[in-house]
């Protein structure tokens, strides 16, 4: 960070000596002043986009329409913003339209926390308007200005709000928290994409825990009703380890429903889910075995082992799967020391539907170890095979 630290001062000096102001902002300065390494630099800046990317030889537009310039400094990158004020909220969404400003006070009121509101010099001079140190201190989450008024210009910092008592473990203010519930519903009218990659960001942090209780008890699931069950039964636990996919399969296997269409997740998104779901659902009752191992290997399996022992807490299979998985004998059709091609040596079938049938049975023979993975063995097993089931017909 020191390295790309240096170059952000370097992209802020560039700035400053032609005649623009520039500041450090939002996450990377709160995470600096907490002594945390922030993911990205954010720089703020009164010289127009086109202006920024005159400055710098490599640029690109990343988020023009806000105002944001990526600029690369050899292989860091930094976003430099204009300085904006925020108009025109529709519908509870992010502004259509940004102007820009030469204010940086401007800038910084259109932020959504204290925490996120720094601004710090190249002297290293914070800019703290809305007493965000003291914020810090006491490990709060406060809106800047009216919470009701933030929260209904855009309704998606409610979730960022959740975002960051899972980040930072800090509470939320209770006049923002009051805010919050008042204006829960309004989450509903926010793109999903947008939901999504916040309810994946939260699932990420290490706060989670606080996070999933807050929500609860804003009732979130008001504005997403599918999340009630699984919200309900997080609330009352502790310690435990979940994802996002986790989480949603979590929800919904409670629920007893399908993926809602609307919840756009990726196509291998979707599959991990229903598969988690369809394994807490057969192993509620059964054990984990080699086959269901042998196909889908130990992570998803795991995975919806972390759901289904949260759902009963007695049905923890965790240990069985890693063992199982451990001392399978083979982890692909490869691994079998039998080829397709000793197959066919054996017989004059030459049919690839017989043979397939063939590699699955000494497969599944190999793995619930009633046949060893040996040359010699699945010959003779395979010999026998053909003589009574196939080369008969
Ligand atoms: P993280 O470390 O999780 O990235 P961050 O504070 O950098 O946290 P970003 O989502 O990267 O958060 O946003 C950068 C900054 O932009 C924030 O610190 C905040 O000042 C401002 N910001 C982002 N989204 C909003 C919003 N919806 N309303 C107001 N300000 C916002
Ligand atoms: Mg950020």
């Amino acid at each position: 960070m020191n390295k790309n630290y240096r170059k952000g001062q370097s992209v802020i000096k560039t700035l400053l000596e032609n005649g623009y102001q520039a500041y450090f902002v939002g996450g990377f300065v709160r995470d600096r002043l907490l002594n945390k390494e922030a993911n990205d630099i954010d720089i703020t800046t009164d010289a127009l986009p086109n202006e920024v990317m005159k400055l710098f030889s490599k640029t690109k537009a990343t988020g023009i329409k806000y105002g944001t310039v990526t600029v690369f400094i050899g292989a860091s990158q930094f976003e430099v913003t204009t300085f904006r004020a925020d108009m025109d909220y529709l519908d509870h969404r992010r502004p259509e339209k940004v102007v820009y400003s030469k204010s940086i006070e401007e800038d910084l009121k259109r932020r959504d926390f204290t925490i996120n509101a720094f601004a710090m010099s190249l002297d290293e001079n914070i800019v703290d308007l809305f007493n965000g140190r003291q914020d810090l201190d006491n490990h709060l989450i406060r809106a800047i200005g009216i919470p009701d008024i933030r929260f209904k210009e855009d309704a998606l910092r409610i979730l960022r709000a959740f975002r960051f008592v899972s980040k930072l473990g800090f509470d939320i203010e209770e006049n923002t928290f009051i805010s919050i519930k008042k204006n829960i519903e309004l989450l509903s009218k926010i793109a999903i994409e947008r939901i999504l990659d916040e309810f994946k960001k939260i699932m990420e942090y290490s706060y989670k825990e606080k996070a999933i209780k807050l929500m609860f008890e804003a009732n979130i699931f008001k504005a997403f009703p599918e999340l009630e069950k699984g919200l309900a039964l997080l609330n009352k636990k502790t310690n435990y380890m979940m994802n996002y996919l986790e989480f949603f399969s979590l929800c919904y296997y409670l629920e007893n429903i399908d993926i809602p269409l609307n919840w756009r997740f990726s196509n291998k998104e979707k599959a991990i889910i229903n598969k988690i779901i369809e394994l807490v659902t057969v192993t509620e009752h059964d054990r984990y075995n080699e086959m269901i191992i042998y196909r889908l290997g130990k992570d998803i399996p795991l995975m919806a082992n972390n759901v289904s022992r949260l759902i009963n807490p007695n049905n923890d299979q965790e240990e069985l799967i890693v063992n199982i998985y451990k001392s399978l004998p083979i982890y692909r059709t490869c691994d079998l020391k039998f080829k397709g091609q000793d197959i066919l040596d054996l017989t004059t079938l030459n049919n690839a539907e017989v043979i397939g049938d063939i590699i699955d049975d000494i497969t599944y023979q190999v793995i619930t170890n009633k046949l060893n993975n040996n040359y010699d063995e699945i010959r003779s097993y395979v010999m026998s095979l053909l003589e009574n089931k196939y080369d008969k017909e």
